[in-house]
């Protein structure tokens, strides 16, 4: 059953008529890469029993968007293997599409377009992705409409974005229990769905098949060629899980004291999941769920929610300060980000949105003398004189992850080595969406702009180039962490490295 209370979740992408003689309830999959724990597509099943039409669930993979690449394409392709199988098990319609050079999406999407009654899609705020949602209602000749699948509080239901974590967290903890107890289906299925048969399957589908990936992959362009897959990193919904199991046992135990500690993957207490989330392969409903039913001692329920620490970063949701931790960053952290888009969508955010002490911290120091200077090249190759920043800008290049306290001081550390603070966020925003697998989201904003100041306050003593900004050097770094570990992963990476500059 569809709450009424998630219908806030929906909105009109234009002002187009739901078509009768449409012969079917079209869901765009876009960015919820699953059909569990999906808004969307809880939405699409209600549409389809409504008006008594077949759904057909839709997913693409575009080719030549920004920053795109064969490491990102596996990624999403391994993805699609896994929705497909999922679909059949569940008696779905599922057609996949892939972008070839010879057959681009829209070549073949016009024709698919105009069976349907009305066109489902998920509301991603960020990338490319507002841009085509509006290109799309215009095309369209019938109704369009959006709905955010993208964190457990609908972000409608907050009137504004927040640039403090402090002020978007008591909003969250009070909605928090009516968003839990609407979460989308963990488990949708097509009975009393119409039957399909009448519909004409299109041409050129993706198989969803495994062994098929590396032909398609061949047959794709993409603006960076040279990037190619990490071996050992799967992309799609199957992996997520494995990795989320394995945080529950190994990670989150361990996550308040032991997260921000940069040591090898196989001791790394954060749960690597933000890829997964970014292409919407888990959802964080689902996450939320297991979190807080894992430890054996607590039936959780609504009942144990703290009000007393209500707008705290912890003792809210569990007495577990793991478990608080955690869901800090998973909601409040990446809530931030989301919010921050989805209030007004658009392909990137940049310094402009900075809060105006930061900016007149920037614009003081613009002057000073850098000690050092590197151009975007140097960064990418790793070339600056610090060992620790070099480790990290490699585990990004060769792992396609970076990080997290590392990725703090990473982003720092070119503003400070860079000619303007413009220069520095190019390069921040161009090296994290080329090698990240979680690039190109909201958070890879909040991230990068909050090393320039955002949703932080004002440090003292004031420094040279970054006025009040918190600073972070890589002197302190190595002295709160052992690095021995991480620095030596990292130079085994080196040499198996493919990549011509890092040898
Ligand atoms: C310069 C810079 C760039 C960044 N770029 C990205 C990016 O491109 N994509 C991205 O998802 N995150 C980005 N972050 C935020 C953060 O580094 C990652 O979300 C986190 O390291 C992901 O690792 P994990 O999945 O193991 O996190 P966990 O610690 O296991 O956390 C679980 C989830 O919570 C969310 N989360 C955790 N920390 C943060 C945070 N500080 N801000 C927002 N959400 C958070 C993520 O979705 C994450 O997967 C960036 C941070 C900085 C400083």
């Amino acid at each position: 059953m569809l709450s009424e209370k998630n219908l806030i979740r929906v909105r009109e992408g234009n002002r187009k008529p739901v078509l009768d003689e449409g012969e079917c309830i079209f869901y765009w999959i876009r960015a919820n890469r699953r059909l569990a724990w999906n808004h969307s597509l809880d939405y699409s099943i209600h549409l389809a029993k409504k008006f008594k039409k077949p759904l057909v669930i839709f997913e693409s993979v575009m080719m030549d968007f920004e920053w795109s690449s064969p490491r990102l394409h596996q990624f999403l392709l391994e993805g699609i293997c896994d929705t497909s199988a999922d679909a059949e098990k569940s008696g779905f319609v599922y057609w996949p599409f892939v972008e070839t050079k010879e057959h681009s999406l829209s070549e073949i999407i016009p024709n698919i377009l105009e069976k349907a009654s009305i066109v489902i899609t998920d509301d991603f705020p960020c990338f490319f992705l507002p841009e085509h949602a509006e290109k799309l209602a215009e095309r369209l000749n019938c109704k369009l409409l959006l709905v955010d699948s993208n964190s457990i509080t609908p972000l409608a239901s907050y009137e504004k974005s927040f640039g403090y974590a402090r002020v978007l967290r008591p909003k969250l903890h009070d909605r928090f229990v009516e968003s839990y107890v609407c979460r989308s289906n963990p488990k949708p299925n097509s009975k009393g769905i119409p039957n399909s048969n009448t519909l004409k399957k299109p041409n050129f589908l993706f198989s969803g098949k495994k062994e098929d990936i590396s032909s398609y992959l061949q047959r794709m362009s993409s603006k960076f060629p040279e990037i190619l897959p990490v071996p050992g990193r799967l992309g799609g919904r199957k992996e997520s899980l494995k990795l989320f199991k394995k945080f529950l046992k190994e990670g989150l135990p361990f996550y308040s004291e032991e997260r921000s500690e940069p040591r090898p993957p196989e001791r790394i207490k954060s749960s690597y999941l933000s890829p997964y989330l970014h292409f919407g392969m888990i959802s964080v409903e689902e996450i939320v769920t297991s979190v807080l039913e894992s430890d054996p001692k607590i039936t959780w329920s609504p009942d144990i929610l703290n009000h007393s620490y209500r707008g705290k970063n912890e003792g809210f949701f569990h007495p577990s300060p793991n478990i608080n931790s955690f869901l800090d960053e998973l909601l409040t952290w990446r809530e931030l980000g989301y919010l921050l888009f989805y209030k007004d969508p658009s392909f990137r955010k940049d310094l402009s949105i900075l809060p105006n002490w930061a900016r007149l911290s920037l614009e003081a120091h613009r002057g000073d003398k850098r000690e050092y200077i590197y151009t975007k090249e140097e960064f990418e190759k790793a070339l600056t004189h610090d060992p620790i920043w070099n480790a990290a800008q490699k585990e990004l290049v060769l792992t396609g992850t970076i990080q997290n306290y590392l990725r703090m001081l990473w982003g720092k550390k070119v503003i400070e080595w860079s000619p303007s603070p413009e220069e520095a966020f190019r390069t921040l925003e161009d090296l994290n969406h080329k090698y990240a697998y979680d690039g190109r989201d909201p958070n890879s904003y909040t991230g990068i702009l909050w090393c320039f100041g955002a949703f932080d306050r004002p440090w003292s003593p004031e420094r040279a180039v970054f006025g009040n900004i918190r600073y972070m050097s890589s002197d302190s770094t190595s002295k709160k962490f052992k690095l021995k570990p991480y620095l030596e992963y990292i130079r085994s990476l080196e040499g198996m490295s493919e990549l011509p500059f890092f040898k």
